[in-house]
């Protein structure tokens, strides 16, 4: 067996780096930056009112209550228009740009409005200073500032600003399209009655949904027998295809698992056994420089292979510095006891935080086949060799959301 951190340095190691192209704004989300990404233009563009109200000279407003004239009315979208002179106002919506002549806004609730002859006026109850609800050109971004530096991870806020510069395509690192494969004899995924031995397939839908979730591209590559020939062409077609190829099942010691032989033959593979507990099989190399995962097939050890080898490499591959999950400690509440077995074991855990400190307790039935106490886990406490945790020690845990 070897150490966990080994088998992730080898894996992470050779993994190709990531590729630069441009995509559109809409498909950002999620991405890495390839490049900084500097203003082409001011946010905002023009100086505007912060509420509805009215434009004024501020210096009309010295001794409130004071009346103005109102000489017009500007709504967002309007162009500035009318000059506002002195004694003048003009009505002003939120958005609007300031008139010339006006240096500060009175918020309508400040004011009352009158008609008379001479025409309608505005008595303004407060003295204000010179840009008050005045949002002026540029206070968010100045034309030619870098709005965000390479390697910026596109959240819906970074979305938002590329919009408001009207940057429709994004320089970016591409995000990794990476293939599934299911492969066992036993396996079912056509809905239909069990036939004895057989089992439904949930690792494929389970690690498409990882990688959905992860941001990443997943492609479904189908449900492949314990074939050497079916297994060979459903891996050429995906390397032909995709940026990385996860294959479940097939890996460990079986006498049908085939995936181990036709990745020998058609791949330069290297085959661990991790000092792990679920999850200690893995194979991983590449074929033609396509990164293949040879995930254990039971189900709870490929959900946890894929956090602990699959996510962070393609995390890497898609430019991300920050690759690993959150590491926290944690107050075990209930005991976890193990057996000594000189593997590093990740028990699915429920997370809470309370009372100013994180506590885990079990999810549930921790087989490597018992998937729904993976389903309800929060993390992955790790429990060093030995006979276990009490209640009350501390661990640590990897935050899986
Ligand atoms: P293997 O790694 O092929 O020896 O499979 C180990 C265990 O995982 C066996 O009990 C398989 O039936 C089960 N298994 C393999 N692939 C899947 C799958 N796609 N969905 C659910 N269980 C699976
Ligand atoms: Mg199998």
């Amino acid at each position: 067996m070897i150490p966990l951190d080994e088998a992730q340095a080898h894996v992470r190691g050779r993994c190709p780096a990531p590729v630069a192209t441009t995509v559109a704004l809409d498909g950002a989300l999620g991405l890495v930056l390839a490049e900084a990404v500097v203003a082409p233009e001011a946010v905002p563009p023009f100086a505007n009112s912060a509420m509805d109200g009215f434009a004024v000279r501020a210096a009309d407003t010295a001794g409130a209550p004071v009346r103005l004239a109102v000489v017009g009315t500007l709504a967002a979208g309007a162009a500035p228009g009318r000059v506002v002179g002195p004694g003048e106002a003009i009505r002003i919506m939120t958005g609007a740009p300031m008139p010339p002549g006006a240096d500060a806004v009175v918020m309508v609730e400040r004011t009352s409005v009158s008609g008379s002859l001479e025409g309608e006026q505005v008595e303004v109850e407060v003295e204000v200073p010179v840009d008050n609800h005045v949002r002026h050109a540029g206070e968010d971004l100045e034309s030619g500032q870098v709005v965000f530096p390479a390697g910026t991870a596109l959240g819906p806020g970074q979305v938002g600003v590329l919009a408001s510069i009207n940057l429709g395509e994004v320089p970016v690192y591409r995000r990794p399209r990476v293939g599934v494969v299911s492969t066992g004899d036993e396996l079912v995924a056509d809905g239909g009655v069990l036939a004895p031995g057989q089992i439904r397939d949930s690792n494929r839908p389970g690690l498409l949904a990882l990688l959905a979730e992860s941001g990443f591209d997943g492609v479904d590559l189908g449900l492949v027998r314990d074939d050497e020939s079916a297994i060979e062409s459903a891996l050429r077609a995906g390397v032909g295809t995709c940026d990385a190829l996860l294959t479940t099942g097939g890996v460990s010691m079986g006498d049908f698992d085939y995936v181990k032989v036709v990745l020998d033959r058609i791949g330069d593979m290297r085959w661990m056994q991790v000092a792990i507990r679920p999850a200690k099989p893995l194979a991983f190399g590449t074929v033609d420089g396509v990164p293949v995962f040879g995930l254990p097939g039971n189900p709870v050890s490929s959900m946890v292979s894929f956090e602990l080898f699959v996510r962070p490499s393609l995390r890497a591959m898609a430019g991300h510095a920050t690759t690993e999950r959150p590491l926290v400690r944690a107050v075990v509440d209930g005991g976890m006891p193990r057996r000594t077995d000189g593997k590093v074991h990740f028990a699915r855990v429920v997370v809470e935080y309370r009372d100013g400190a994180y506590r885990v307790s079990t999810s549930g039935g921790q087989g490597s086949h018992q998937l729904t106490a993976m389903a309800d886990a929060d993390g992955l406490a790790v429990l060093p060799d030995g006979d276990g945790v009490a209640e009350g020690d501390e661990v640590e845990v990897l935050l899986l959301r």
